[in-house]
């Protein structure tokens, strides 16, 4: 439990009971528009942990940006015990272009631990590693697909490290996956630090997804209520399925996709997902199901090429 007492950031003293709202500067725009990146300290009355929630580090993946949104806006960032830091969207840049990326070309996602003089995605990175991360005990990355994937509610974490299988439990989404922290990520970065962040997956890029953002908000009252931050919260009304192993399916040839499935369906080994057809109506080929699991993510692009990810299976 760290910052009990006298909780600092950027200079500005957060007594207990209190909110503050700061802006980070982190660059400014060609037209010497200043780019600020506002976050929210949300502290309770009494001592508790200090949970992080960082949303759109992807600018396009904004189902995460409203979970964060609504949190805040319906007052239910605000715990009882300890804090709430709350960073709707980390890459404003990438969120103002509609685009995954910064304008630098690089995934802030891969861009850990940053630089203070380096380009814009290693700039962001260095301010959340300096001035956030040692601020915090836990925290939730909120994410959605990444192209036209859509993923089933879900959160990611290293099942090598027992408190990450522990906050994932206390979140309580659909499903739960074994995922290894990726090198340069924020992840691993705060990994290292001592602090332990899970990664939450609802949706696509660019669009609502109105049952992913309840579920993010859903299970982040959860674990606010399991890490004793807040006494009441919804319970999970569906069961949480933990999966240790996952394999893509990906497209043998060329063309027109048509599912069969869906987001979260069970399917069984030899099932047919979907089929890949010409353009012109005459030669259909049909995805099946190697093995019996659950459908963690599904391709919505129509038209695939060779190799094109089609759905992720869990089991
Ligand atoms: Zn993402």
């Amino acid at each position: 439990m760290s910052q009990n007492e006298v909780f600092t950031i950027k200079g500005h003293t957060v007594k207990p009971g209190e909110t503050l709202q700061v802006d980070f500067k982190i660059a400014r725009l060609p037209t010497h528009t200043p780019i600020d990146l506002p976050v929210y300290v949300f502290r309770g009355e009494k001592p508790g942990p200090v949970l992080l929630l960082t949303a759109g580090l992807h600018g396009n993946e904004i189902n995460g940006i409203e979970i964060v949104r609504r949190l805040i806006s319906e007052g239910k960032a605000i715990p009882n015990c300890g804090t709430v830091i709350a960073i709707p969207i980390v890459n404003v840049y990438g969120f103002l272009q509609s685009e995954r990326y910064l304008p630098d070309g690089k995934d802030l996602n891969r861009s850990f631990p940053g630089n203070k003089t380096g380009s814009l995605a290693h700039r962001v990175a260095y301010v959340l590693m300096n001035e956030i991360i040692p601020l915090i005990d836990y925290g939730i990355d909120f994410h959605t697909g990444g192209a036209s994937l859509s993923n089933f509610p879900q959160i990611r974490c290293d099942f090598e490290h027992g408190i990450n299988i522990k906050l994932a439990e206390m979140f309580a989404p659909p499903f739960i996956l074994n995922s290894k922290m990726i090198d340069k990520s924020f992840r691993k970065a705060a990994h290292r630090n001592g602090k332990h962040i899970i990664v939450y997956e609802g949706g696509e890029s660019l669009r609502f997804d109105d049952y992913s953002i309840q579920e993010g908000i859903d299970g982040t009252l959860r674990m606010m209520k399991a890490l004793k931050m807040i006494s009441d919260a919804p319970e999970a009304s569906h069961k949480c399925i933990t999966m240790k192993s996952t394999s893509w399916i990906r497209a043998k040839y060329a063309g027109i996709f048509h599912p069969l499935i869906a987001p979260g369906d069970t399917v069984k080994k030899n099932q047919l997902l979907g089929t890949i057809t010409d353009p012109y109506g005459e030669t259909t080929y049909k995805i099946k199901a190697r093995e019996s699991g659950n459908v963690i993510s599904l391709n919505y692009m129509p038209v695939l090429n060779a190799g094109d990810a089609i759905t992720h299976v869990g089991k």
